[in-house]
């Protein structure tokens, strides 16, 4: 029999706002921290800073931790009843996976392990975990859906599926329910918030095309004898504030009794890199300097989401379907990370 303050510490877990995101001083984290602030949630954010960066978070809620230190995260899981763990912390560049793959797995995988450890200790039994569409490795057909098989072909995606893996043994063996979120390419900036996209180095089309215009420095088009209707590739490029919402979405769905599930975020729009520099190139007005060069090792031809399944289910909706609009925030805030 359990005592009575057991009930009640259970009963706070269950109903306080203290959410912890890991990762949340990176690029999709800092953006979800905060949406979760404006919805009236007390966001603790776990970082060690290595890839994410100190001015996305607000120095109060920051806490420099590394998630392999599973005693220190045990420790800040007890401080407060915390109801759930937003978990975005992980190494997310594909070519680097593919020639240090083994950071990628100890650093993705055993941070996750031991978040988990800590969690099913500290009794917190509600995760929202970042997946990629990376996942699926080379889909067969397009829209891609959730039933579609793992294949992944890189370390990183591995690294994902796996993690999604491991979640399904905790929900039966600790009751630890979670939701993993398959995100298709995320892009944009939150025009509020300030926060935008930085990685180092950075490797996405977007920001690099907007910093080829800023620049005057040549893009490299990776591939234009692709299978597609101008040879290039067609990605699915979902704004960051969507992709924000559906974390906010997920957890909630959590907090009011969810089972475990998998959703892709993607608008289901798939737009070519020629496309996407037509974009740039109407929303800047300059024209980007392009070099065509050879096909990018693991790159699909076309990665398009089905999201039906989100839509349905979570009621979620992109407020971005413009790829034009997505672009745009993205400009400004290239444009305001370099003054004058
Ligand atoms: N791409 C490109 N040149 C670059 C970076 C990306 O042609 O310098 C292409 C890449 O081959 C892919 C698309 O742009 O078809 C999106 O790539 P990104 O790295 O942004 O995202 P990914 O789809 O790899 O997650």
């Amino acid at each position: 029999m359990n005592s009575p303050s057991y009930y009640n510490q259970l009963l706070d877990i269950t109903h306080s706002r203290n959410i912890l995101v890991t990762g949340g001083a990176g690029y999709i984290g800092s953006h979800t921290v905060h949406r979760l602030a404006q919805r009236g949630y007390d966001v603790t954010v776990v970082d060690d800073l290595s890839r994410g960066y100190r001015h996305n978070v607000d120095a109060a809620r920051l806490r420099e931790l590394n998630l392999a230190d599973t005693p220190a995260l045990e420790k800040l899981l007890a401080e407060k009843p915390f109801s759930a763990v937003i978990h975005f912390a992980a190494y997310i560049a594909v070519g680097e996976s593919m020639v240090k793959p083994e950071l990628h797995f100890s650093n993705n995988l055993g941070g996750s392990l031991s978040l988990l450890s800590a969690m099913t200790r500290a009794g917190v039994r509600r995760l929202v975990f970042s997946s990629t569409a990376a996942v699926y490795g080379t889909p067969e057909t397009s829209p891609v859906t959730e039933q579609m098989p793992h294949a992944p072909v890189s370390p990183y995606g591995e690294s994902k599926v796996m993690v999604e893996r491991i979640l399904g043994w905790f929900d039966g063996i600790h009751q630890l329910r979670s939701i993993a979120l398959r995100y298709f390419n995320a892009s944009g900036a939150d025009p509020a918030s300030g926060l935008g996209e930085e990685h180092d180095p950075e490797t996405h089309l977007i920001p690099l095309l907007l910093r080829a215009v800023l620049t005057g420095q040549p893009i490299t088009l990776f591939g234009t004898d692709y299978d597609t209707p101008d040879g290039t590739c067609i990605r699915d490029y979902v704004h960051v504030a969507d992709l924000a919402e559906a974390h906010v979405l997920a957890l909630e769905a959590l907090l009011a009794g969810s089972a475990s599930d998998a959703f892709n975020v993607g608008t289901g729009r798939g737009h070519s890199v020629r496309e996407v520099i037509r974009a740039v190139e109407e929303v800047t007005g300059r024209a980007v300097p392009v070099r065509v060069g050879p096909r990018r090792e693991g790159d699909p031809p076309v990665l398009v989401a089905c999201s039906d399944k989100l839509r349905r289910a979570l009621g979620w909706k992109p407020r971005y379907e413009d790829l034009r609009e997505i672009v745009a925030t993205a400009w400004e805030f290239e444009k305001s990370r370099r003054p004058g």
